[in-house]
C-alpha cells in the first residue's frame, strides 16, 4: 500500500471471510423467519428529507442533535442519511398510500449511519434488521412482533440474552410521569451530565436512558411510570405480558427502560444479554441487540392520521457478533484440468453440476501438479481429474453424492489414474 492510498473512513467497516459469513447467516436468518410470521419486504432509499428525521425522531435526541450525516445537495435541498429505518418507513407508507394494507406487517434491512464514537460494537455506517407492524393498535401486535424476535434469536443459536420489558403509558400517564421526572431530576440538576442538565426540561425521560454515571446514580430513585398508569395503560401492557407468556417468550420488566426516540408509547423493549453470560463477553458494554418498542404518535408528527405502530431493530454486527464465526461451506465438487484440451469439456460438467444445484469449482490455472494440490486443500467431497473420455475421480466412487456421481457417469467412464 503506497502512502497516498487513500484509508477507509473512521468508524466504517470493510467485512470479509468468516466474519462476512456470520453477517449473511444473520440476514439469511432473518429473511427466512420474517416469512414464517409474514411479514413482507420493503426497500426504502438510504436518504431522506433531513425534516423527516428531524420531525419524527425529535430534535431532543442525540441522533437528531449530534449524530445525523446530514448535507445540503447540488439543488439547495438539506438530506440527511438515514439514522434509522422507522422514520423512513412511516415516510413511505404515508407517501405511497400504504394505509391499503394496514395492518401492514414490514420488513427490511441495511446500512445507518449515525456520527458516534467508534468502538467495539458502535460504528458510524452499521447494519441492521427491522420489522414493524404498522396500523395495529391491539396488544396482540407487540405480541406478534417480540414473538418473532425471540424466534429470530432462537435460530440464530443465541442464548443468553433476555427480553427487558417497559411500558412508557399512554399519552396521559407518559405526561404525569414526566412531570414527576422533572420534579426528581430538578432537585440535583448541578450533579447531572451537561446533556441531561439540558434534557431536563424538554425530555426528561432520556435521562433515563443515559449511560452517563453522573445521571445513574439518581436514576435507581427515580419516579417509576407505574403509579402513574391509567386503566387503560395498564390493561394494554397487561395484554402484552399475558400475551408473551402465551407465546412462550421470556421477559423481565425493565423499570427504567426508555427508548432513545421520542415517538414511542407504551411498549418499550430491549434483547440486553445477561450479566456474566457469554453474550455479554462478547459484547462489552455495547450490549444492547434488539430495540424497539410502540410509536403511535409518529405519524402525526409527519402530518398522516393517527396510526397505532410497532416496530424493532437489531444491529446486525453485534448479532453477528454473538453468532460467532461462520466457516464457508465446504465445496461439494472440485474439478482438476490438468491439460488445457479438456478445458471445455470441464467446463460442460461444472456447469451441469452447478444446474443441478451442487456447489463446484474448476481448478484450470497455474501448474498442473499445483491444481491438484489446491483442489485437495479444499477438501472437497468429490474431486475429479477431467479428462477427454472421461475423469478420473481422487475420491471413492461410494463417497460421492449420489446425484453427482449420475451426472458424472453419464459425462463419461471413470478410469484409474494412469
Ligand atoms: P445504543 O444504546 O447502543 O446506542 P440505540 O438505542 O442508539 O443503541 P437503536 O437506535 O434502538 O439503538 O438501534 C437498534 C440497534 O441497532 C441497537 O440495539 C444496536 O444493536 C444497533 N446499533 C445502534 N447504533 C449502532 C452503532 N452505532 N453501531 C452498531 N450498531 C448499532
Ligand atoms: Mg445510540
Amino acid at each position: 500500500m503506497s502512502r497516498n492510498t487513500p484509508q477507509a473512513i473512521r468508524g466504517t467497516q470493510d467485512i470479509f471471510g468468516a466474519e462476512a459469513e456470520a453477517f449473511a447467516f444473520v440476514v439469511e436468518t432473518f429473511e427466512r423467519v420474517r416469512k414464517l410470521y409474514r411479514f413482507r419486504r420493503a426497500e426504502m432509499p438510504v436518504f431522506e428529507k433531513t425534516e423527516v428525521f428531524a420531525r419524527s425522531i425529535g430534535e431532543t435526541t442525540d441522533i437528531v442533535s449530534k449524530e445525523m450525516y446530514s448535507f445540503e445537495d447540488r439543488g439547495g435541498d438539506s438530506l440527511t442519511l438515514r439514522p434509522e429505518f422507522t422514520a423512513g418507513i412511516a415516510r413511505a407508507f404515508l407517501t405511497n398510500g400504504w394505509q391499503q394494507h394496514a395492518p401492514l406487517k414490514l420488513a427490511t434491512h441495511g446500512p445507518l449511519f449515525r456520527y458516534e464514537r467508534p468502538q467495539k460494537g458502535r460504528y458510524r455506517q452499521f447494519h441492521q434488521i427491522d420489522a414493524e407492524i404498522i396500523g395495529a393498535g391491539e396488544p396482540q401486535a407487540d405480541v406478534e412482533l417480540l414473538a418473532m424476535a425471540d424466534q429470530l434469536l432462537r435460530e440464530l443459536g443465541i442464548t443468553g440474552v433476555t427480553l427487558h420489558l417497559n411500558t412508557l403509558g399512554d399519552g396521559d400517564s407518559r405526561e404525569a410521569w414526566r412531570a414527576a421526572l422533572v420534579e426528581h431530576f430538578r432537585a440535583v440538576k448541578d450533579e447531572l451530565s451537561e446533556d441531561s442538565q439540558e434534557r431536563l426540561e424538554k425530555n426528561p425521560l432520556r435521562i433515563l436512558d443515559s449511560k452517563d454515571r453522573r445521571d445513574q446514580r439518581f436514576v435507581a430513585d427515580a419516579p417509576k411510570i407505574d403509579q402513574f398508569l391509567s386503566d387503560d395503560a395498564r390493561a394494554f401492557f397487561d395484554a402484552v405480558t399475558s400475551g408473551l407468556d402465551a407465546a412462550g417468550v421470556k421477559w423481565t420488566r425493565a423499570e427504567s427502560l426508555v427508548r432513545g426516540l421520542d415517538y414511542y408509547r407504551h411498549t418499550a423493549f430491549e434483547f440486553v444479554p445477561d450479566e456474566g453470560s457469554d453474550a455479554a463477553a462478547k459484547l462489552g458494554s455495547q450490549s444492547t441487540v434488539l430495540g424497539g418498542g410502540r410509536y403511535d404518535g409518529l405519524m402525526e408528527s409527519l402530518g398522516g392520521p393517527v396510526t397505532p405502530a410497532v416496530g424493532w431493530a437489531a444491529g446486525i454486527e453485534r448479532l453477528a457478533m454473538l453468532v460467532g464465526e461462520k466457516g464457508e461451506e465446504p465445496v461439494e465438487a472440485m474439478l482438476v484440468v490438468e491439460d488445457e484440451t479438456y478445458l471445455a469439456s470441464a467446463t460442460r460438467l461444472v456447469r451441469e453440476i452447478r444446474g443441478e444445484g451442487y456447489t463446484a469449482e474448476l481448478f484450470a490455472t497455474g501448474s498442473p501438479r499445483k491444481r491438484f494440490d489446491k483442489a485437495v486443500k479444499q477438501n472437497p467431497q468429490a474431486l475429479l481429474v477431467v479428462k477427454p473420455d472421461g475423469y478420473w475421480g481422487a475420491t471413492d466412487e461410494g463417497a460421492l453424492n449420489p446425484a453427482i456421481g449420475k451426472l458424472l457417469r453419464s459425462f463419461g467412464p471413470s478410469s484409474p489414474r494412469t
